[in-house]
């Protein structure tokens, strides 16, 4: 009970927030509550001084002035975020105990000069404490416990002094101090109720919109980084360079953009699994945070690929020689659970303002860096120069010719015939498109084919070059085939398979004595689509070779899961393959997995006997390259075909 009581009367900590804001509220009108007090005082001052003693009439305002204005200076000029929670309870408590003590001693001041002076002046003191009190607690509104600390020590005792005075005008005061104290006590507990209340309201507001942020920070986080390596993703990379190149706008200091490829992972993930490949991923991310400092922001853009920033990157001999240190530390091998792996790194720069001044041509020049260093020096460092500048200007003046051109008269086709050679006869010959330029000249097909898929007029040059292929084709003898290449953009457009697949009706052509050649880039470009393509094909029974293989980015587990019949493996595997015995071991394994997978195995670029008779031995039999035959114009093919015809004839007249 006792503890109940006191709890009524104290202010506890427990509620921090609400104590803060009662004590805001309160340093506020704590001030004026002292000014109400001093100048009533004042007013008994003047109405008693005449009557009472001077030292009882002055003494208590002469202590009072100088206090109250110390404790509203204290009050007004104390830093409320700056005080603890505990401190701030216990400055609610000192208010509360201080008012109800002014307040005692007011009274008790006024109640002492009741019993000097006139009836007018007894009227004043009873109005002075009962004004003086309703204004005190009004000023208190926000701290209930002083307002009942005020009612039960200061007005009660009042009410009962003029209760027990004789006249009856004294009674009805004390009767109406009660009443209106009462009133004003009952309306500042509901009021104090409703404050809590919108306090704790707010304060709890304010922890969500706090939990909210640390929430959205923590998503913020994870949505800019890489989740296998931790490291900054594409989307932070991109936000990062868009933002230090805004910085440039007015400076113009160099930056520099770098794309790092790693050659040589998807054989890891080949050979050792993709566990293994993620191991290295995360190894190599770390080797390279380590090798930087702050003038370097790296960042994992996807796959096997990097992306970095770098200030102050000094000369290009310095960006160079920085590039050469990124792509040694690489080389050293990785060590994982699996065994030892070793990769390479190629990277491509591109420098700001002079390369690109925005990011994405920043983006475009630097990766335009890598694939030239790709195809051209692999683990080098290509920085983005006039060279790139006018091989760009070729391809898109390329496309230019391209679009003016009249296709139908200026592409031709070679054919290559492919042997087996274990019979010693053609099976087909590869269709190789060639285009013959009034301006341009001659322009080689992995050149203009590219062009023209860059710049989307591979739909109108592909079925020119099938039907010319078609026509042709119809001239051979029927076991003969036609190997017909298929671009990325063919081979994901339906309606291009479809437009071809009429052409083959149309021409009223046997579809089983095709082969469309794709390459695993084009697959891996849209996996889906790519499939249904494929399938439409087989459907028509042509079949489906996968060109150049062995230089795409895939994984050797996407193979089972092609519809393909045959394989073609890239000449760079043929190239000195008789010096090199890692050549040699890998064309035993192609020879096994395609037996394995059941698939025929081409062997593209045999440029030599040596090759040739290696191969033989290995046991391969179709091949094709220029020891064999160059591609020819149609103009030559009626001699090479009579030319077979002989070689398949001399068996059969000398068995017979
Ligand atoms: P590809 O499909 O790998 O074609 C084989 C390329 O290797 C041909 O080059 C051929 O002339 C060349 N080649 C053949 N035997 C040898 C050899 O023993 N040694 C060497 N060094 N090269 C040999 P080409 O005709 O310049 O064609 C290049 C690429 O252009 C083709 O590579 C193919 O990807 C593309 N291409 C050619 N014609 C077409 C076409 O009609 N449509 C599409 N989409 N692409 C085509
Ligand atoms: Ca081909
Ligand atoms: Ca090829």
């Amino acid at each position: 009970m006792l503890a109940k009581i006191k709890s009524l009367y104290n202010v506890v900590d427990e509620k921090p927030a609400l104590n803060r804001a009662r004590y805001v509220a309160l340093s506020r009108q704590i001030p004026l509550m002292y000014a109400i007090v001093l100048v009533n005082m004042l007013g008994m001052v003047v109405t008693h001084y005449q009557f009472a003693p001077a030292v009882l009439t002055l003494t208590l305002p002469l202590i009072l002035l100088p206090f109250t204005i110390i404790r509203s200076y204290r009050i007004i000029t104390a830093k409320e975020e700056k005080l603890s929670d505990g401190e701030i309870a216990k400055r609610l408590n000192t208010i509360n105990i201080l008012s109800a003590t002014i307040g005692i001693v007011c009274v008790s001041w006024a109640l002492l000069l009741f019993s000097y002076g006139n009836a007018y002046t007894q009227g004043h003191t009873a109005f002075f404490i009962c004004l003086t009190a309703i204004a005190v607690i009004t000023c208190l509104m926000h701290l209930r416990q002083a307002g009942l600390l005020m009612f039960t020590t200061v007005l009660c005792p009042t009410a009962m002094f003029f209760l027990l005075q004789e006249q009856v005008v004294f009674k009805a005061i004390a009767v109406n101090i009660l009443l209106v104290s009462g009133t004003m006590l009952f309306i500042m507990f509901r009021y104090s109720q409703a404050y809590t209340q919108v306090i704790d309201k707010q304060a709890r507001l304010e922890q969500q919109s706090k939990i909210l942020k640390i929430l959205s920070n923590e998503n913020m986080r994870l949505a800019n980084l890489d989740s296998l390596t931790t490291i900054p993703n594409r989307r932070r990379f991109f936000s990062e360079l868009e933002k230090r190149i805004q910085e440039r706008q007015e400076s113009s200091d160099p930056l520099v953009v770098g794309i790092l490829d790693l050659d040589g992972f998807k054989q890891v993930n080949d050979i050792f699994g993709h566990p293994a490949g993620d191991q290295l991923l995360i190894d190599a991310s770390h080797r390279l945070k380590e090798l930087f400092d702050d003038d370097v922001f790296i960042a994992r853009l996807g796959g096997d690929e990097f992306g970095l920033i770098i200030e102050n990157p000094g000369t290009e001999r310095e960006l160079k020689g920085f590039g050469n240190y990124i792509c040694d530390a690489l080389r050293e091998p990785f060590q994982m659970k699996e065994g030892s792996a070793q990769v390479a790194g190629t990277i491509g720069f591109a420098i700001y303002p002079e390369a690109g001044k925005t990011p994405s041509i920043l983006f475009e020049r630097a990766d335009y860096a890598l694939c030239y260093s790709k195809q051209n020096n692999k683990g080098t460092i290509g920085i983005f120069s006039e060279e790139h500048e006018t091989a760009i200007r070729e391809v898109s003046s390329i496309a230019h010719c391209l679009r003016e051109a009249n296709l139908n008269d200026e592409l031709d086709i070679h054919y290559q015939p492919i042997y087996d050679t274990k019979q010693g006869h053609i099976v087909a010959f590869e269709a190789l498109a060639r285009w013959n330029n009034p301006q341009l000249g001659v322009i080689p097909p992995n050149i203009f084919i590219s062009s023209a898929e860059q710049s989307g007029i591979i739909s109108r040059l592909t079925p020119i070059l099938f039907n010319k292929a078609l026509h042709e084709a119809s001239k051979w003898p029927s076991h003969i085939g036609l190997s017909f290449n298929l671009s990325t953009f063919d081979l994901c457009s339906p309606d291009s398979i479809l437009s071809l697949l009429n052409s083959i009706e149309r021409q009223g052509f046997d579809a089983t004595r095709i082969t469309f050649e794709i390459t695993e880039t084009a697959v891996m470009q849209d996996f889906n689509r790519a499939t249904h393509g494929l399938s439409l094909i087989r459907q028509m029974g042509s079949k489906i070779a996968l060109d150049d293989f062995g230089t795409g980015y895939s994984s050797l587990s996407y193979l089972p899961r092609m519809p393909i019949e045959r394989l073609k493996v890239d000449r760079s595997f043929i190239e000195d393959i008789e010096s090199s015995n890692a050549k040699q071991d890998i064309m035993h394994t192609i020879g096994e997995l395609c037996r394995n997978l059941k698939l025929e195995c081409i062997i593209e670029g045999v440029e030599s006997e040596s090759q040739f008779l290696l191969l033989d031995k290995m046991g391969y039999s179709l091949m094709q390259g220029y020891y064999l035959s160059r591609p020819v114009p149609a103009l030559g093919l009626p001699d090479i075909l009579a030319e077979d015809l002989m070689s398949q004839q001399v068996p059969t007249a000398v068995n017979g």
